[in-house]
């Protein structure tokens, strides 16, 4: 079926076929979106199409694999988004192929029904995947977090796991349930491992009857010789002092060389060590969107080692002045994938296509503004590296929410993610999500996952003792002055 734009009633920017300028838009992530709020008062007819329904902001994933925020405050609907853009319209579909020559986007929508959509610009930013570095076999068994499907379902992986120690009798076992591994110490590897911290720690201690969560193994696997690896030495050094504080145990020079369901083994200066551990969740690598190796293809380009497509100082395809591609499936000034290039992009290519239907001619090529970087360690830690300041502790922790907070689409999900951390800083340490169903943990507990092209592909069948899950309880229960002293 061939979606036509709706019918335009400008001359402007008018395409071969008479119609308005179509501008037709692959993803609603940081880029794309900019990209087509830039054109809100362009004279085109723009055309959204994502997989998903939402605009994801995937810095806070974390805090919804965390049960601190619900999934709807950080992925409010695209079509609500663009609901007042009079000029740009949503479609919820996949991109299969971008066909360069005959100037159409080929899409499936959710029951496979074949969608054509014509361009005459076409700006591609369909984001990046997970990469397990050519060991793909790993994602059974350490799943990673790109989507909102994927936190929930490392809140249900990580909140099981307690649930399964509590029903534990044998020390053994309970340790495995309570052992949790995080495979890369970038941003997301450590505030993912801050935040199993203090639910461990903190959030769940008195919850529990027979087990003391506090004995939780919390384990940080990094293959270069620090954590945050692209961050200041001194902010390295901080960060990793303070995840041992909270009893991270952080392991530098690590690779993971092999895993199941029950373990994990990893390579550092000191050997090779197996880690007995129910839970483990990759954030290790990321690569681009397979649409960019397509896409490359057409052009007569090579992709990069993480598969981005090298793009013109411009952002458009080289032989292809009608089609943009920006954010992390790209390489363009060895900027690093994440969202001020892409959030930038977006906002420099709708400019251009402005630019271009007015007359111009001779555009500036993209210029990147680096606001800095910053990430969170815990409970009011965090580290910012900003405009030539290195900022640790409270401070860093301010800056990081006030950033964070501007940068969420909507006020409402701005006030309602401030109260709900206001009200964890402040009033309690509990976390509103945390609700997981007896089907959900078993289905975790049960079962792997596997991803190609970053999505959800296959749910693989049991393989995990399933004869212990069905064994008689013989529960031991914890002193009860124990269970009431508190975090
Ligand atoms: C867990 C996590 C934490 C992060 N933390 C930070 C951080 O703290 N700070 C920071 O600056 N950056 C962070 N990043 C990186 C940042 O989110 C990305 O750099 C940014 O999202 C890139 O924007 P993009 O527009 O290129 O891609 P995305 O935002 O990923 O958007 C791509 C869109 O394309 C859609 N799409 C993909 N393929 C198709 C297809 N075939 N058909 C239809 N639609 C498709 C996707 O559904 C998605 O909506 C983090 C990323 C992750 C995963």
């Amino acid at each position: 079926m061939t979606i036509e734009s709706p019918a335009g009633q400008s001359s402007a920017g008018q395409s071969s076929a008479g119609q308005r300028h179509r501008v037709v838009v692959v993803g609603g992530g940081f880029g794309g979106l900019n990209a087509v709020r830039e054109l809100a008062d362009a004279d085109v007819d723009v055309t959204l199409v994502d997989r998903t329904n939402h605009h994801l902001f995937q810095p806070l994933l974390y805090q919804v694999a965390a049960g601190i925020l619900s999934p709807g405050l950080i992925a409010p609907a695209l079509r609500g988004i663009v609901k007042n853009q009079a000029n740009a319209r949503v479609l919820l579909a996949d991109v299969k192929e971008l066909d360069l020559e005959a100037k159409v986007v080929h899409a499936t929508g959710p029951d496979d029904r074949p969608l054509d959509l014509p361009y005459d610009t076409l700006i591609v930013a369909a984001g990046a995947t997970h990469s397990y570095f050519g060991k793909d076999e790993f994602a059974e068994f350490a799943p990673g977090m790109k989507t909102i499907e994927d936190a929930r379902f490392t809140r249900d992986a990580i909140l099981s796991k307690f649930e399964m120690a509590e029903e534990a009798a044998d020390p053994a076992e309970r340790a495995e349930w309570l052992t949790f591994v995080v495979i890369g110490a970038g941003p997301t590897g450590v505030e993912l491992v801050g935040q199993i911290a203090e639910l461990a720690h903190s959030v769940l201690p008195r919850d529990y009857r027979s087990i003391n969560t506090r004995d939780a193994r919390i384990v940080l696997l990094e293959g270069a010789p620090s954590v945050l690896p692209p961050f200041d030495k001194k902010l390295q050094a901080y960060t990793h002092r303070q995840l041992e504080k909270m009893g991270v145990e952080v392991h530098t020079n690590s690779l993971a060389t092999s895993m199941d369901h029950e373990s994990i083994t990893f390579k550092s200066p000191e050997g090779e060590q197996t880690i007995r551990a129910r839970t483990r969740i990759w954030a290790a690598g990321v690569a681009a969107s397979p649409l960019a190796k397509q896409l490359a293809a057409k052009a007569g380009l090579e992709t990069d080692r993480a598969g981005r497509i090298p793009v013109n100082p411009d952002c458009t395809v080289a032989g292809h002045p009608e089609v943009f591609a920006i954010g992390d499936m790209v390489s363009l000034n060895k900027l690093p994938g994440v969202a001020q290039p892409a959030m930038q992009e977006g906002k420099y290519v709708g400019k251009v296509i402005k630019k271009r239907l007015a007359g111009e001619k001779d555009t500036a090529p993209f210029k990147y503004f680096d606001k800095g970087s910053m990430a969170t360690i815990g409970y009011r830690s965090a580290v910012a590296d900003a405009f030539k300041f290195k900022v640790t502790g409270v401070i860093a922790y301010a800056m990081w929410a006030f950033i964070h907070v501007l940068y969420l689409v909507g006020w409402g999900n701005r006030l309602l993610t401030l109260y709900q951390w206001l009200r964890n800083l402040v009033f309690t340490k509990n976390r509103n999500h945390r609700i997981i169903t007896y089907s959900r943990a078993k289905k975790d507990i049960n079962t792997g996952r596997i991803y190609k092209t970053g999505r959800l592909s296959a749910i693989l069948p049991a393989v995990s003792r399933p004869d212990d899950l069905n064994r008689p309880l013989a529960v031991p229960t914890r002193p009860a002055s124990e269970t009431r002293s508190g975090a």
